[in-house]
């Protein structure tokens, strides 16, 4: 028997800067699966929004025009891409301008049906192959719920701005611990897909944990879950 996975999707949610990323990542590579980041989508978007001198506080501003970007995720887990209207935006959305504006993009609705919806459309193709691990805060809740192994993971909100920091070339940990905590704050507390641990999913505190560690408890869950599948 292949002990290759086939078709299979991997929910990965969980608060900003808990890892998500590289264990994701980590996990695709590992396991030969594709990967989708969805907060890169979110911050695409939002990106968008601002060059376009849309006011992201203006929920109905944000609801008329987020029709209008085109945006392109690439799915490979070693080099993964983000477009919009054809222009490269992977380093710019990681600028502090898209951080504080991102979340409150991400709580309108009609923001969240089209890249839900385009999300959806993304794991449909990659389950024609092997699958995907997809990342995010709603995945295991909203977008896929019955995916085959969902993990949420969280840490130290010091940890995690102490990494998140580091990532971003040494930029202030407390700076970075209060934008992540802002974000926190409205991801968890808005009305649609608020970050929620979904039903059925694996909790993983990773603060006191390597990122190997983490991606060998991922891809063991994922094991267990072929041999259920394969006796059922
Ligand atoms: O994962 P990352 O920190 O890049 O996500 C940026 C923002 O995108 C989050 O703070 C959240 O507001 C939004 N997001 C979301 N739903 C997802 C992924 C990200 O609302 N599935």
């Amino acid at each position: 028997m292949s002990s290759r996975p086939q078709g299979i999707v991997v929910a990965v949610d969980g608060t900003s800067g808990s890892g998500k990323s590289s264990t994701s990542r980590g996990v695709a590579d590992r396991l030969g699966l594709r990967y989708l980041d969805t907060g890169a989508m979110y911050r695409a978007m939002t990106w968008w929004m601002l060059r376009h001198g849309v006011d992201v506080h203006d929920a109905a501003a944000v609801a008329d025009r987020c029709g209008e970007p085109r945006i392109e995720s690439g799915l490979d887990p070693l080099g993964p891409t983000i477009s919009v209207d054809g222009e490269d935006v992977a380093v710019a959305i990681r600028q502090p301008e898209v951080n504080a504006a991102v979340s409150p993009v991400s709580a309108v609705p009609e923001v969240r049906a089209r890249l839900v919806a385009m999300q959806r459309a993304a794991i449909e193709e990659a389950l024609s192959g092997v699958g995907i691990v997809v990342e995010g805060r709603d995945i295991g809740s909203t977008v896929w719920p019955d995916a085959l192994v969902k993990v949420h993971l969280s840490a130290d909100a010091s940890a995690r701005a102490t990494r998140r920091a580091a990532e971003e070339g040494g930029s202030d940990v407390a700076a970075t611990e209060q934008s992540l905590r802002a974000r926190d704050a409205i991801d968890s507390g808005r009305a649609v897909s608020p970050l929620v641990v979904a039903p059925g999913a694996v909790h993983i505190d990773t603060t006191a944990y390597s990122l190997d560690e983490v991606i060998d408890r991922v891809v063991e869950l994922v094991a267990r879950q072929q041999v259920v599948g394969s006796d059922a």
